[in-house]
């Protein structure tokens, strides 16, 4: 029988290298939309549209949690003026880790895993430390990742070419939505 991994899901662009990689190492996925941190909620609605299409296609579950944005912005409200790959990064990306580990350890899935390591604006390092502590405090394995190598990021331009997928060009934040304006 194949192994479980609760899959947490950032975008469709980054799911498409992780769900590949892990379904070759012979992992079934399981995905876990956990991202409060996306704003506007028109924004949020429209990278899970794309996700559900490649769930759809490539025939994995995904689960949706509670968007709960407000409970993101009190979180980092002290950190606004983090630049990104900062403190306030670190908060987000251990929020929706933790959840998904807690998510995992409900459901009995045993192992666990971010997306958020085929992006090529994000820092492996920092993410796979913070996937291990999440993964500790909840007593799932996180599995290690750096799905953005050994081709991640071709695969993951020739899907979304081929099916026509939204890439977005910030972040998910209101600071990296007000950094991207700015620029
Ligand atoms: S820039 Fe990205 S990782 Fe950092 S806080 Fe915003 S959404 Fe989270």
């Amino acid at each position: 029988m194949r192994k479980a991994v609760l899959l947490h899901i950032c975008c469709v662009i980054d799911a498409i290298p992780a769900v590949y990689t892990l379904r070759e190492s012979g992992y079934m996925v399981w995905g876990y939309f956990h991202n409060s941190n996306i704003i506007p909620a028109e924004e949020y609605e429209r990278r899970l549209y794309d996700v559900h299409r490649l769930a759809f296609d490539w025939d994995f579950p995904v689960l949706i949690p509670l968007y709960d944005p407000v409970s993101f912005l009190r979180n980092t409200r002290s950190l606004w003026r983090e630049p990104e790959k900062g403190k306030r990064c670190e908060v987000c990306i251990y929020a929706n880790l933790s959840a998904t580990a807690s998510m995992a350890e409900l459901m009995g899935i045993p192992f666990f895993a971010t997306t958020l390591t085929a992006s090529r604006h994000k820092d492996l390092d920092i993410i796979n430390r913070l996937g291990r502590e999440a993964g500790s405090r909840y007593g799932v394995k996180y599995l290690e990742s750096a799905f953005r190598k050994k081709g991640g990021q071709v695969l993951a331009s020739r899907v979304a070419r081929e099916k026509g997928f939204y890439r977005q060009n910030y972040c998910g934040c209101v600071y990296s939505l007000r950094e991207r304006i700015m620029r």
